[in-house]
């Protein structure tokens, strides 16, 4: 394995270092009045800077099919995406942003001529955006078989009814369209009776109930609440295969699961920076809080958990790369699990340093603990992708 960075990407990394600086972070209060004033509107400023990242090159760095966007390889996105991962503007101006970066990755995969050209194109232009929706308040979700929306034919139609919960991005001003999982044979086997649909998020019978939050934070994108009462979406809107939901529904998750350890991967070290930041300005007890040895253990076994995950993640995405997101499943669970853990670990341990301002707002690291450990629930909670890895060794050694 190789993992030395190519030239495209050192230059990429570059020039998205040098912009981020100079565009990105300047507009950042901007953006945040613009959206708090007009929700339902995309800001302007943030049009702004997506127009001048498309016009830089700098634009759906993530796509990794080269029909549909730059085509980097995952090795070589990985440090581009460790650089955008604790700023979620930077990520938007270079449409980057999850959901609808990894649902579009789905798309191109399983979406027919005619679903490609009314909603990918659009979202790889940066004009709409899309969500999730699978999770349900009512059944244990980790297990994709309980899903228990309805989809029921009626001539060249299905009608969708059910309730869904934690939908991130729905509340975006772009966010067009949900692709939604729902049982279109509730007798058939746990793993074939689910189909995707991309239903419009204004289709008459879509009601979002309430944003949730993550320990108190609401992000302003949502991870919402809503229902669908008698959704009409037409035949055209069945994504791949009736009864292929679940295949389509893993094969998403596994780009999903490394674009998103490596963008914590970034947040990660941006916590320890913080917190090698601060250790030497507090003093305690006539000595630096630095110098104290379990602090000194804290800073060093972060860098060295730090250097361990992000391995893993560059081996996942090499194999990605190499032999291909199947052959790369059982990497992906285990990343999903080790990035989590280092990240809220590590977070953790920040926030202990800075003492009460570590869970103020004063940091990005209470913020930061909330979404990291949402993520240990997230795209599989962190037993499922256990008893994954476990069942796996057990073949193994059978
Ligand atoms: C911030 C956030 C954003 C999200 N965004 C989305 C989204 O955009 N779209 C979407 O569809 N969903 C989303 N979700 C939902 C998420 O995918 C689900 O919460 C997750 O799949 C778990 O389902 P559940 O909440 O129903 O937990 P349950 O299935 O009820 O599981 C509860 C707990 O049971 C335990 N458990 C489950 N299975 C096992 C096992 N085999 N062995 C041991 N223990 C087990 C685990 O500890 C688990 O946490 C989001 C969640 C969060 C927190």
């Amino acid at each position: 394995m190789d993992f030395t960075n190519t030239t495209r990407s050192t230059e990429l990394l570059e020039q998205l270092r040098d912009f981020v600086k100079a565009r990105v972070d300047p507009a950042i209060d901007t953006v945040d009045a613009e959206r708090a004033a007009h929700p339902t509107t995309p800001s302007p400023t943030t049009e702004q800077l997506c127009s001048e990242a498309k016009s830089a090159g700098l634009w759906n760095l993530c796509v990794r099919h080269p029909d549909h966007g730059p085509g980097l390889r995952f090795t070589e996105y990985a440090p581009l995406a460790e650089f955008l991962g604790p700023n979620p503007l930077a990520q938007e101006v270079t449409n980057c942003d999850a959901p609808s970066n990894i649902n579009g990755d789905a798309m191109i995969v399983y979406g027919s001529p005619q679903q490609k050209g009314q909603w990918l194109e659009p979202q790889l232009d940066g004009q709409i955006k899309s969500a999730f929706a699978m999770t349900e308040p009512a059944v244990a979700s980790s297990d994709a078989g309980n899903i228990a929306t309805t989809a029921v034919q009626d001539g060249d139609h299905w009608v969708l009814n059910g309730r869904k919960w934690y939908i991130s991005g729905v509340l975006h001003p772009k966010c067009t369209y949900m692709m939604t999982v729902a049982n279109t044979d509730p007798d058939g086997p746990a793993h074939g009776r689910h189909t995707q649909f991309i239903v419009p998020v204004d289709t008459p019978g879509v009601t979002i109930v309430r944003n949730l939050p993550k320990f108190g934070y609401l992000d302003e994108d949502g991870h919402v609440e809503l229902t669908l009462d008698d959704v009409r979406v037409p035949d055209a809107n069945v994504l791949g295969d009736i009864g292929g939901g679940f295949a389509i529904g893993q094969a998403r998750l596994g780009p999903a699961r490394v674009q998103h350890c490596m963008r914590i991967i970034g947040i990660t070290e941006e916590a320890l920076r913080l917190m090698c930041e601060r250790a030497p300005v507090r003093s305690t007890f006539g000595a630096a809080v630095s110098t104290r040895s379990n602090v000194m253990d804290w800073i060093g076994e972060a860098r060295i958990e730090i250097e361990a995950a992000r391995l893993m993640v560059m081996r996942t995405a090499w194999l990605m790369d190499t032999q291909g997101d199947k052959a790369s499943a059982p990497h992906m669970s285990q990343i999903k699990v080790q990035v989590m853990r280092t990240a809220t670990t590590v977070v953790d341990r920040a926030i202990q340093v800075f003492g009460a301002a570590g869970v103020s707002e004063d940091t990005p690291l209470a913020r930061w603990y909330a979404s990291l450990r949402g993520l240990r629930i997230a795209d599989g909670p962190d037993e499922v992708h256990l008893m994954g890895i476990a069942r796996r060794e057990l073949r193994r050694h059978a």
